[in-house]
């Protein structure tokens, strides 16, 4: 009899010990760990005792900030931090220099990442859907979708202009391409990354209202619902869009939402506390908001109305971040904390299990069509070991990624990969 690939030995998975065997990238089979396993019989034994089997998750809202912005991030670091994360998948938005505005750009993406991480993660990249982003011409979707892109979106720059936005969506549904959508009235969010509110006025800044992302997920919704076009909402930050996701899904329309871990876990009042005021490290697009937002994006998460999670890790370089609030980068560095300190949320029962796997492992690879591991026999071997008990404490040697950018800096988090494994394959 020819040899197994691999044994994953003494993991724990769903509350018992197992022996995990893959072959030729896919699950053979998990059963109840045995004594008298024949190790001869495997080309690979891992030792995973005390270490939790758990599947590799996707991150379908990434900036890696290559071609153009090297310093904050690139393809190798990032993808590292996304394999240190717990990320087996990720899709990295257009707003490089130059835009992935065409399948040159996409091409050399693809190829930094084969040379820098050909056994994953996977890098998908997600086509623009104006060109430069500029809102007034349509991208080649044709073209960015045979050179790899999955998706097309014009992330960072709401598309103005409602007509040509409809006519975006239809001629990316023709390529079979869903429109990833970055909700905000653009004439209204011209606040800083602070939510407009009490905090925003108390620190005497200009903030963003949560009615300019509402008015644009409104306006999305029901052309998705006009034309019966799939649509995908990015960051949805605050009650009122998911009010209105909600009652969209309940007339059947084909839109799906993500959150990000910073809407779950922070708030406004992080940028009023004595330690942090005016720091821009909590400066985000949208902004964090109120604790009624964030009430409602857990429950919209735990019961669905949102469908997954996604970082939107944003990399900056540290010289970007320690300047004044109104003229510092939004954006947070998510790729290291995003397992743990979601995971920690399992931990106290603020998010269930299910919700856990739906929002990074299931939901974005069933709306993106990427391989989903439901540790079922031949299903693809994405999986981690993880050390639930682990401590660590977020911070420049504690991260993998370029950009440390993060108003977590500082915390302690529970819980660290220790070994990741695509396709059967150890990618660290
Ligand atoms: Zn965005």
């Amino acid at each position: 009899m020819s040899r197994m690939d691999l044994l994953v030995r003494r993991a724990m998975f769903e509350g018992r010990e197992v022996d995990v065997i893959v072959n030729e990238g896919r699950i053979v089979e998990i059963r109840d760990c045995s004594a008298e396993i024949d190790l001869e019989e495997f080309e690979q034994v891992e030792d995973a005792y005390g270490l939790q089997l758990m599947a590799s998750m996707t991150d379908v809202h990434v900036h890696l900030r290559e071609p153009g912005f090297e310093y904050k991030e690139d393809i190798r670091s990032g993808l590292g931090a996304a394999a240190w994360g717990g990320f087996g998948n990720v899709l990295c938005m257009a707003n490089t220099s130059p835009v992935n505005d065409s399948a040159s750009v996409t091409e050399a993406m693809q190829e930094k990442a084969n040379i820098y991480w050909p056994e994953g993660p996977r890098l998908f990249p997600i086509g623009a859907l104006t060109k430069g982003l500029k809102g007034d011409e349509l991208a080649p979707v044709a073209e960015l979708r045979d050179a790899g892109c999955v998706a097309v979106s014009n992330d960072g720059v709401p598309v103005k202009n409602t007509d040509l936005f409809r006519k975006a969506m239809d001629y990316a549904a023709n390529f079979g391409m869903t429109v990833i959508d970055h909700c905000e009235d653009p004439y209204m969010a011209v606040g800083v990354g602070v939510n407009e509110g009490e905090v925003s006025d108390r620190l005497g800044l200009a903030g963003q209202p949560d009615v300019a992302e509402a008015l644009q997920v409104s306006r999305d919704v029901l052309l998705a619902e006009y034309l019966d076009i799939p649509i995908h909402l990015a960051h949805v930050s605050c009650e009122k869009a998911v009010e209105i996701i909600r009652q969209a899904k309940a007339r059947g329309v084909k839109v799906t939402a993500e959150t990000c871990p910073h809407y779950l876990l922070l708030t406004d009042e992080w940028l009023a506390e004595p330690e942090n005021e005016y720091s821009a490290m909590g400066k985000v697009n949208p902004p964090l908001r109120t604790e009624r937002d964030r009430q409602a994006m857990i429950a919209a998460l735990n019961d669905g109305t949102i469908d997954f999670l996604a970082t939107d890790h944003a990399p900056h370089g540290m010289h970007e971040k320690e300047v004044e609030m109104d003229v510092a980068p939004c954006g947070i560095s998510g790729l290291d904390t995003a397992l743990a300190a979601t995971w920690a949320l399992v931990q106290d029962g603020t998010l269930s299990r299910e919700a856990f796997d739906r929002a990074w492992v299931t939901g974005p690879a069933q709306t993106f069509g990427l391989p989903v591991n439901r540790f079922q026999p031949g299903d693809t071997a994405d999986f981690f070991l993880f050390d639930p008990e682990e401590e660590w404490v977020v911070g420049p040697g504690t991260m993998h990624s370029k950009g440390k950018n993060t108003p977590l800096a500082g915390t302690t988090l529970k819980g660290r990969v220790k070994t990741h494994f695509l396709a059967g394959k150890k990618i660290v």
